[in-house]
């Protein structure tokens, strides 16, 4: 990050209630493995800081993206078990070995590289298997399974794991998650003895029966919601603060903001956020008269977001805090403690995830508590 002067935007992580996340999911999925993705810089909380307290909570294996992001977590916790999602970038298998990174592999062309390494090197590279049981992204294909069964026999080359994801595992009830784990029994059974991954923080919520030998929790370790239309167990660990910069007076019948979409209703009060889309603030939560959008807690009250939500700045109605007025300099939580980051997605139609990885740039990231265990 570039140097700040701390008085823009104040992202606070609480690293313990991170620790706190990891280590509740871990009692949850007991007998399995609990590790931790941390692509997308944890999730925007950092990856560096996030990696460094999820080990020191008991994380050893953690999951990422890009080889970029594998490195930073090789930096941060030597001893970490990284495996990358990307799989293999052709080419770069080298750089995987250096890195002690495991690709997670999904093609035949990307198995058949790492394989020729092995071979090259005469040594059993570490690697994951990713087989996609329906949700078409990334995975060998269920009708390939034979063929990588038999390529890595005629070796003796074991894979690491062998993992799946699910498409629909936010709504414990949907169908999908059945046929997946169904799938993903038929795939494992051709690898016996190799450890199985299919969850995520829902998966991992749903039950035992998709825990299998390792979960992989990504958005309830940041104390994001996993699963819709259910209390939201886990700590709140991401706060974000945005600078007020002006407050100002509107009149009834003014317009606010580009496309003068929202027109005042009342003699108004109006605050000025030094905070825009180009720092995260999606332009989905403007708010027009007929669509309201997001809201902001200033002074113990929840604030309504008008108009629409530019690069720099968003406007908000502050009229109702009566006398008790905030003065430019003051923060305004956009989520936190008193409007989590969910609330704040679905006002935007959006997923907390989302707004998360969106934070970019012109703030500063204070770092609160540790991911050791209290004395
Ligand atoms: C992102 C990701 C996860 C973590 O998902 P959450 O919903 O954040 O828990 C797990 N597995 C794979 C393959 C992923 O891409």
């Amino acid at each position: 990050m570039t140097p700040t002067s701390g008085l823009g935007g104040q992202l606070s992580i609480d690293l313990g209630a991170l620790a706190r996340n990891w280590r509740a999911l871990d009692k949850v999925s007991a007998g399995a493995l609990t590790a931790a993705v941390v692509k997308a810089d944890a999730y925007g909380t950092g990856i560096d800081m996030a990696s460094k307290a999820l080990h020191a909570a008991g994380a050893r294996f953690f999951f990422v993206a890009t080889p970029d992001e594998g490195m930073a977590v090789r930096a941060a916790v030597p001893d970490a078990h990284i495996f990358v999602l990307y799989g293999l970038y052709p080419g770069a298998a080298n750089l995987y070995i250096r890195q002690n990174l495991m690709p997670v592999l999904s093609s035949i062309p990307m198995l058949e590289e790492w394989l020729a390494k092995c071979v090259e090197r005469n040594e059993a590279y570490p690697a994951g298997f990713h087989f996609d049981t329906g949700i078409n992204r990334l995975g060998f294909r269920l009708s390939e399974a034979g063929q990588v069964r038999e390529r890595i026999e005629r070796l003796g080359y074991a894979p690491q794991m062998v993992m799946s994801h699910l498409a629909c595992a936010d709504q414990p009830n949907h169908e999908k998650n059945r046929t997946q784990l169904a799938l993903f029994g038929s795939v494992i059974s051709q690898f016996p003895g190799i450890p199985a991954s299919l969850a995520n923080s829902a998966g991992l919520m749903t039950g035992r029966d998709y825990h299998f030998q390792m979960v992989r929790p990504g958005i309830a370790l940041f104390g994001g919601r996993a699963v819709s239309g259910r209390k939201n167990p886990m700590a709140p660990v991401v706060t974000l603060h945005v600078p007020i910069l002006q407050i100002t007076d509107g009149r009834i019948g003014e317009t606010v903001g580009y496309g003068a979409n929202y027109t005042l209703n009342r003699t108004s009060k109006l605050a000025v956020l030094g905070y825009g889309y180009a720092d995260g603030l999606l332009r989905s939560l403007s708010g027009s008269n007929s669509r309201p959008g997001g809201k902001v807690f200033i002074r113990g009250r929840l604030c309504p977001i008008i108009g629409r939500i530019s690069m720099d700045l968003t406007i908000v109605d502050v009229t109702d805090l009566g006398g008790d007025l905030p003065s430019p300099g003051e923060g305004a939580e956009v989520f936190g403690p008193n409007i989590s980051v969910d609330d704040q997605a679905d006002a935007g139609g959006t997923i907390g995830y989302e707004l998360l990885t969106s934070l970019k740039g012109r703030y500063s990231r204070n770092y609160v508590g540790t991911g050791e265990l209290p004395e």
